[in-house]
């Protein structure tokens, strides 16, 4: 559905027949007085829709959080190994817990978490596995640095996910595994990637970096797979500076992750395989635990404010939420994400719209501007003698030529989005803020060319 062609009521219907219901008839919503008059945008000189006003802020602290720093500091326990009972323990124990899962191996990073589970399935030169080009360049390292090759599959342009079928036509006799990006903390099509999964015989490993607490079919993100990841990086929705686990069911599994994290020394104490040191530091530890008794009440905040942005522009013509999947019960939304539709908007740039966006209070981000396939890696690893030797000429050849992703491409020049860890958390009139400055400045579309 792409081209000027559209109507706004075939926009709108083809909205609803995607899980959020657009109703076709009904007026643009109105919050305070915005549909009686827009008033002058803010970048031509008129007042802001937001002005002095500031979001709550991220990463997130409080006194519990400096009393676990300050706890573990004069316990001297600084490092995993030291003690049983130390915080890596305990956090892993807790993580694994909220997280729906039996066991938990807690890394320096989510990046080393999804190295790790690379590792532990077996997966290595030679191996191909297929993941999303949309992502934080943390998910194709993990699969490089175990000499893997990371297999792009294009996106569903509305949902920002994996294309399930796509990622079925990308399967070669090589390939090994899928890993699935559960992208701005919403679940893939987790049912259709599952059966493919089965059909043809792979390991699934969730990159659940930005999925926290997420849930898909009664399950929560990270269950589904053979292993989940998270990462607990200073912008995530549950933080430390550094951080990362692995989730899963399956014992020996979890223990070999644990061997292969903690260079290749099992639990038992012999160095059994290759494995580099991933393990996460004490400290970083603490300050997750200082935050999780929390952690769930903010994600339920996320979720009530991310549902009233939902409402409050879901019949704007032009601006449309991110596609949910049937089945998803609940999101993280570490990222709020939008689609831009210049085509309602006179065909005006996204960069002139979030410039008038940011006058009225209310910045958006594009956020990834270019898809993992366009960036110089594909050639520096197709030039290295290592991955010649792995695979065939024939192989390497036809990975270059079909390494396109153009709803990729049309996603990173249509996105428009939140960083919702702090935000979400801010109050309704915050929300509110952010649906004024939206139909505000659908309103003036005419003068958007003039920015
Ligand atoms: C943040 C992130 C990672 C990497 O996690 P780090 O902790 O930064 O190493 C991987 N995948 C996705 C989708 C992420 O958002």
């Amino acid at each position: 559905m792409d081209g000027k062609d559209l109507t706004r009521r075939q926009f709108i219907a083809a909205a609803s027949a995607g899980s959020l219901a657009g109703v076709a008839s009904r007026a643009i919503p109105a919050y305070g007085n915005i549909t009686k008059k827009a008033g002058k945008l803010a970048i031509l000189g008129g007042e802001p829709v937001r002005k002095n006003k500031s979001w709550p802020r991220w990463p997130y602290w409080d006194e519990k959080v400096v009393d676990s720093v300050v706890k573990t500091t004069k316990s001297r326990i600084w490092c995993r190994i030291q003690s049983k009972s130390g915080t890596v323990p305990t956090f892993e124990k807790q993580w694994a817990s909220l997280a729906g899962a039996k066991f938990c191996v807690a890394t320096g990073s989510g990046t080393q978490a999804l190295h790790t589970s690379v590792e532990a399935l077996g997966i290595g030169p030679g191996d191909e596995v297929i993941t999303s080009p949309y992502t934080d360049p943390g998910t194709i390292s993990s699969i490089l640095t175990a000499r893997a090759l990371p297999v792009l599959a294009d996106l569903d342009r509305e949902s920002y996910q994996l294309d399930p079928d796509d990622v079925e036509r990308r399967v070669t006799e090589n390939t090994r595994a899928i890993m699935p990006v559960h992208m701005m903390g919403q679940p893939c099509d987790m049912g259709r990637i599952m059966e493919i999964a089965e059909k043809h015989n792979l390991k699934v490993i969730e990159d659940a970096a930005q999925a926290h607490f997420a849930e898909y079919k009664g399950k929560k993100l990270g269950t589904i797979g053979d292993l989940g990841c998270f990462s607990f990086q200073s912008s995530k929705t549950i933080a430390c500076g550094e951080g990362g686990g692995i989730i899963g069911d399956d014992e020996e599994l979890m223990d070999k992750c644990y061997t292969v994290h903690n260079h290749g020394t099992s639990r038992r104490g012999r160095t059994e395989v290759a494995g580099p040191k991933y393990r996460m530091n004490e400290f970083e530890a603490a300050v997750l635990l200082g935050q999780l008794s929390g952690a769930r009440e903010r994600f339920e905040r996320r979720n009530e404010n991310a549902a009233r942005l939902t409402a409050g522009i879901k019949d704007l013509p032009g601006i449309r939420p991110q596609k949910l999947y049937e089945g998803t019960e609940c999101g993280s939304f570490y990222i709020y994400a939008m689609t831009y539709r210049k085509e309602y908007f006179n065909d005006v740039d996204r960069s002139k719209f979030l410039k008038a966006m940011a006058a009225e209070g209310v910045s958006l981000s594009p956020y990834i501007t270019q898809g993992l396939h366009r960036e110089p890696w594909i050639e520096h690893i197709l030039s290295r003698p290592v991955y010649k030797k792995m695979f065939s000429k024939k192989r390497l050849t036809k990975y270059r030529q079909e390494s396109k992703c153009p709803n990729c491409d049309k996603v990173c020049q249509e996105l428009a989005m939140i960083w919702a860890s702090g935000p979400l958390l801010g109050t309704r009139q915050d929300m509110d803020d952010v649906v004024n400055a939206l139909v505000k400045v659908y309103e003036n579309r005419d003068k958007l060319s003039a920015v």
